[in-house]
């Protein structure tokens, strides 16, 4: 199979159009079958559920080249799983975690040639969601919703180097406490983009958001989970129920404990601890971690000791660990590699 003629090393995170997507639509209480097609639009009444009150949600995952030519993804069971979540919270229909991995498996392979090779430092991304499609003009659920897949290459993250993150302690709040913020729902994002640009416009990366009760206690940013090292090597991130379970968070939890031989604690961290940490990253799909080094709480300066131009040693054994199990130069606990070809 012949590879398209990208320029890999100089992707960006952007979208671009590959050849086959899913599609598969639920009415009268059921999922049909599903198609591969090549048609990229989507089709819907104005009236549509998900254009009148946002009900959708998605997800996001990658699949790679391995060191030895196969092409793999990374844990999409706990994709299919975390879909699920978001689906049930948002009166939407389940579509079951088998064939949510079976649609993913057959959208990478139906568009190879975009996969891009071992080494390139480029990923193909793999985006799962789904949408209320009827018309719906009273405030309810709809009854007929679409389930659509789509892929596209993305270049590697730290093109140019890496370069640690500044952040600002958000005054807007991600999640109320018994709200949306652990579901992967587009309203959590269309809520965050003033603040992110309003950050952009600050000169910073991002937003640390804080818990919206009590505003004393680290949450996470728009679309990554944080992780901390201690200045004793231990490896925390907060616990909270309005934080959206980070896949990359939860797998580099267990490399630190069970392959670097670390201390991990989930807990509650407060904004006051930030100053007495060594590390901190912000893990997710698109980076897997970007390394921060610096957090700014109006006007005062929390400089890590990791600095503003590399990652921490923690960060990079974890990153270069985890990378390594997902690119099959290291082996993978079980079920976390799934291999397509
Ligand atoms: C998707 C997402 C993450 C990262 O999750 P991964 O499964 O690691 O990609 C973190 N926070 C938010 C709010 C997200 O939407």
């Amino acid at each position: 199979m012949e590879k398209k003629n990208i320029d890999w090393g100089n992707l960006g995170f952007g979208y671009l159009q590959t050849d086959k997507r899913f599609v598969s639509n639920f009415k009268n209480g059921a999922w049909d079958e599903g198609v591969l097609t090549e048609d990229d639009k989507v089709v819907i009444s104005e009236c549509a559920g998900v254009l009148q009150y946002a009900q959708t949600c998605f997800e996001g995952m990658k699949a790679y080249t391995t060191e030895d030519g196969h092409i793999v993804t990374f844990r999409p069971d706990l994709n299919a799983e975390r879909m699920e979540a978001s689906c049930l919270r948002l009166e939407m229909p389940v579509f079951p975690k088998d064939k949510f991995v079976e649609a993913v498996v057959k959208t990478v392979e139906a568009n190879e040639a975009y996969v891009p090779p071992y080494g390139s430092g480029a990923t193909l991304y793999i985006r799962p969601y789904m949408f209320g499609s009827n018309p719906v003009i009273g405030v309810k659920p709809a009854d007929e919703y679409q389930f659509r897949i789509f892929t596209t290459p993305v270049g590697p993250y730290f093109k140019g180097g890496v370069k640690p993150l500044t952040i600002r302690i958000c005054d807007f709040d991600r999640a109320a406490p018994h709200g949306t913020g652990h579901i992967k729902a587009g309203l959590n994002y269309a809520m965050s983009l003033h603040a992110i640009v309003d950050a952009h416009h600050q000169g910073y990366d991002e937003n640390m958001y804080l818990d919206a009760a009590t505003r004393t206690k680290v949450e996470e940013t728009g679309g990554a989970n944080f992780i901390f090292v201690t200045k004793d090597g231990k490896v925390v991130t907060p616990k909270s129920n309005s934080i959206l379970p980070s896949i990359t968070r939860r797998s580099l939890m267990v490399v630190a404990k069970d392959y670097l031989g670390l201390e991990v604690e989930e807990r509650e961290v407060y904004k006051e601890e930030l100053k007495d940490f060594a590390e901190a990253g912000l893990c997710g799909t698109a980076a897997v971690i970007s390394p921060v080094g610096k957090i700014v709480d109006h006007g005062t300066e929390i400089c890590l000791p990791s600095g503003m131009s590399d990652m921490g040693p923690v960060t990079k054994k974890l990153y270069e660990t985890l990378t390594g199990i997902q690119m099959g130069r290291i082996e993978a606990p079980q079920g976390w590699i799934k291999v397509i070809k």
